[in-house]
């Protein structure tokens, strides 16, 4: 005898136990259905039809007793498995269609195929010409509401045939629907009876049951008779009929297999995008995290960069090449080392040295008219510009002759020229005090721009060595000097130079010390840094806030849409394919809160450089905030999507 294609040996289902009462719903049925058969199940409302067929279907597990479904006993297969048959073997149609209210008839029909990885241009077709059959290939595009109840349960019988259908199993197809239509529903099934599909019907109406080829009558939870009518060749002589031993071999070989991600994958996202629309104005609020989040990231981080890199370019501006050298007190008793300008003079000599320059310089107290400023004032030499890169631009600078001379005169900085002179008069020729001695002012530096920290270098007056000695200071040996390297890549270099000889001039005394604009600069580079970090941590807390709005809308989502992954499941989804759909949802709602963050930070960037302050977006910061609005989404969102995937496909089916 011929394998039937199911097979079950006193099956029982009870619910509730332990606190719920106990209730045995089935209480031991015995069934077979052949290939090609027309059953219809009737019994009276609670006495198990729905229990029995979600069974049938793989839906739901027995509490006991044995399914064979083409010989395979279904309690050994996987939950994988379990979706192959609910894909591939079988097509459901409810009494409540259950189709997914966001979709188009079109991609209700779809979804199954889709779960099976056939093609799009394959599946597209065959949605519309199974449509088409059943009568409604004007109503493609319609959403389910836009439906009448027959309508959506022909769209809900397409659905069923979409990956061949081969046991159409019908829980009160006609229940919720008029006479008229249920009439067409039921010719539908007769037709697709007749070409070899097995159907099996369940109805609490004799009339309707009378349509099948064979009756089954079950009562609190037993079959109480089984009857064949006899108005049929026998089932199995129907060439359309799928035999048992073929799906065997299927199962074996298709189950799980091969993935469809490629078409699931843009069908999660238009769904995604589908139900962000639908609830935009929810989602754009719970996205406000996540905008919010990355837009301050990024603008922290360009705010921190944009700073940066003015101090480093104002730094670098005075040369890279500079190496300050300071006599130091070798030990907290002992007096700070002098380095004397015989010794300068030695120390220009060295082949790494392109100048050197000894400063003689302190604050001082400056005045013009009534006006009184505080300023450093330092005594140099005319390598003052060459050395800074820092030209004059208003008179000139002083000479060699005025340095021979000690000529009273000096060079101004633009913080001092505003300071004393304002915008109207013009400095140059004009006597300011200096410590109470006149200075004839001869130039105007250029605008450096305000440095980090209490030293304004625009704050700063120029006056010739000689003169700083006998006229101010009253000293003859440098505060400091300044030296400028020929090779700024080689700045180490020279320093060891320079040490080495202090080293034979000083006879071993560390009574001095080396600093270089290159390692200030790195140093100051570090600081800007951390800022940055700081800022960019701070504002990575948002992000995180931003995650758990997605936790929400995602957690929200699936409690709305419970049903709909029961559909999803009833048309043969796995589990992983549930996951996938959440977690791309979760995936999208962060791609578009990341991109909307983006947008905001540049707009917010713009705002801040019309108000001067310094900002510098870079790819790197922008990638990584978005980066990790991404990994705040799928962090955030598997918790949900692992939710939905683990749901029981028939509690999901009839939740409200
Ligand atoms: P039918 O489809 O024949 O009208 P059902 O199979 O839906 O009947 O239900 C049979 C019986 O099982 C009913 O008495 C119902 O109350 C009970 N039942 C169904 N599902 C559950 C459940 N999840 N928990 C407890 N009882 C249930
Ligand atoms: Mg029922």
């Amino acid at each position: 005898m011929r394998t039937p294609l199911i097979d079950l040996r006193g099956i029982r289902k009870s619910y509730g136990g332990g606190d719920s009462p106990l209730v045995n719903v089935l209480r031991g049925i015995d069934l077979s259905i052949h290939a090609g058969e027309f059953v219809a199940i009737v019994g009276a409302s609670g006495s198990g039809k729905s229990t029995l067929m979600n069974i049938l279907g793989c839906l739901d597990r027995p509490t006991s007793g044995e399914y064979l479904f083409a010989g395979e006993n279904v309690a050994e297969l996987g939950s994988d498995e379990l979706a192959w048959l609910r894909r591939e073997a079988f097509g459901f149609v409810f009494q409540g269609y259950h189709l997914i209210p966001s979709g188009s008839a079109q991609e209700n029909v779809e979804m199954p195929a889709i779960y099976a990885g056939t093609p799009a241009a394959e599946r597209h077709a065959r949605a519309a010409a199974l449509l088409d059959r059943l009568g409604l290939a004007s109503r493609t595009g319609n959403r389910p509401h836009q439906l009448s109840g027959g309508q959506q349960q022909r769209v809900s019988i397409a659905r069923a045939l979409m990956n061949g259908g081969h046991i159409i199993l019908a829980d009160e197809p006609t229940g919720a629907l008029d006479s008229h239509s249920g009439a067409e529903v039921m010719t539908l099934l007769d037709e697709l009876a007749s070409q070899g599909h097995v159907v099996i019907l369940i109805t609490h109406d004799r009339e309707v049951a009378a349509r099948a080829k064979r009756v089954i009558e079950i009562s609190d939870g037993l079959v109480i008779s089984d009857t064949a009518n006899d108005r049929s060749t026998p089932p199995a002589d129907n060439p359309g009929a799928l035999q048992a031993v073929d799906l065997r071999k299927r199962l074996s070989e298709g189950s799980g297999s091969h993935s469809a991600w490629q078409g699931e994958l843009l069908d999660a996202v238009q769904a995604a995008w589908r139900v962000m629309w639908i609830n935009r104005f929810r989602t754009a609020l719970t996205l406000l995290g996540i905008v919010i989040g990355v837009a301050s990231v990024v603008v922290m981080l360009a705010v921190g960069e944009g700073s940066k890199r003015q101090v480093m370019a104002q730094m670098s501006s005075f040369g890279s090449n500079i190496i300050y050298l300071n006599g130091k007190a070798p030990n907290p008793r002992a007096p700070k080392g002098v380095i004397s300008l015989e010794e300068v003079a030695a120390l220009g000599e060295l082949p790494e040295v392109k100048m050197i320059m000894p400063v003689n310089g302190g604050q001082a107290g400056v005045r013009y008219g009534n006006v009184d400023h505080s300023s450093y004032v330092g005594g140099n030499d005319t390598h003052f510009p060459a050395i800074f890169n820092w030209p004059v631009v208003e008179g000139s600078y002083f000479s060699e002759a005025d340095e021979q001379n000690a000529a009273a005169v000096a060079v101004i900085g633009y913080k001092v020229r505003q300071k004393l002179f304002g915008e109207h008069t013009d400095p140059v020729g004009q006597y300011i005090l200096i410590e109470n001695v006149p200075f004839q002012v001869v130039g105007v530096l250029q605008e450096k721009g305000a440095t980090s920290g209490d030293l304004d270098s625009d704050n700063h007056i120029a006056i010739p060595y000689s003169s700083a000695s006998i006229r101010l200071f009253g000293t003859q040996d440098p505060e400091y000097i300044t030296i400028a390297t020929r090779d700024a890549n080689n700045v180490k270099q020279a320093e060891q130079s320079i040490r080495n000889l202090l080293q034979q001039l000083h006879h071993g005394k560390q009574d001095y010390e080396l600093t270089n604009n290159a390692a200030m600069i790195q140093a100051e580079a570090r600081t800007q840094n951390t800022l940055s970090l700081m800022l960019g941590s701070i504002a990575a807390i948002s992000l995180l806030v931003g995650g758990i709005g997605v936790m929400n809308i995602m957690l929200m989502t699936v409690r709305e849409r419970t049903r709909e992954i029961g559909i999803r499941m009833a048309t043969g989804a796995r589990q992983s394919d549930i996951l996938r759909q959440f977690l791309t949802e979760a995936v999208m709602l962060s791609v578009v809160g990341g991109l909307a963050g983006i947008v905001l930070a540049l707009g917010m960037g713009a705002a801040l450089l019309l108000s001067k302050v310094a900002v510098a977006f870079t790819l790197p910061a922008v990638a990584g905030a978005f980066a990790c609005a991404l990994i705040t989404g799928v962090i955030f969102g598997f918790m949900p999507a692992r939710k939905a995937a683990r749901l029981d496909p028939v509690a999901a089916l009839t939740s409200e």
